[in-house]
């Protein structure tokens, strides 16, 4: 929990300094019947510990002004940010090499990348439907 506050803390820090006004998050409510993760994987993503890191970037963001949107993480680490092809032959180990375009960097910054594409088009979507603002989500029902 007190690494939980102090990583939260400084993500929103960065946050407000970089004058970010929407945090991505992969929404892990549905992941495990439709992804295939490794045991290491799964252990993490469902784990307590990251449900609780979750729940303090969105509080702490929203303190600050700043929203917490979820979206579907499935094929985040295999899909390239570049071209968009998607393929396990995409990654190896920690390094992401696209098979089609060559476009290649650490597996967690693809991951990333595309969980910050998604959260990107979520908000269009929100926005040319007269939404400003993400819905609230209510924390105890996830
Ligand atoms: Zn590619």
């Amino acid at each position: 929990t007190d690494m939980n506050h102090r990583v939260s803390k400084e993500i929103v820090r960065f946050a407000v300094q970089n004058k970010v006004d929407v945090i991505g998050l992969e929404d892990l409510t549905g992941i495990r019947d439709r992804t295939e993760t490794s045991k290491k994987q799964r252990y993490t993503h469902h784990s307590w510990a990251f449900y609780e890191l979750q729940s303090f970037i969105e509080y702490k963001a929203r303190e600050k002004g700043i929203s917490t949107v979820y979206v579907d993480p499935a094929y985040t680490s295999q899909t390239c940010p570049r071209c968009n092809h998607i393929s396990k032959n995409n990654r190896h180990k920690k390094s992401f090499v696209c098979e089609c375009c060559g476009h290649s960097l650490h597996a967690d910054l693809i991951g990333a990348r595309n969980i910050e594409s998604r959260a990107r088009t979520y908000r269009y979507t929100l926005e040319v439907q007269g939404c400003s603002q993400p819905p609230i989500r209510e924390l105890s029902t996830r």
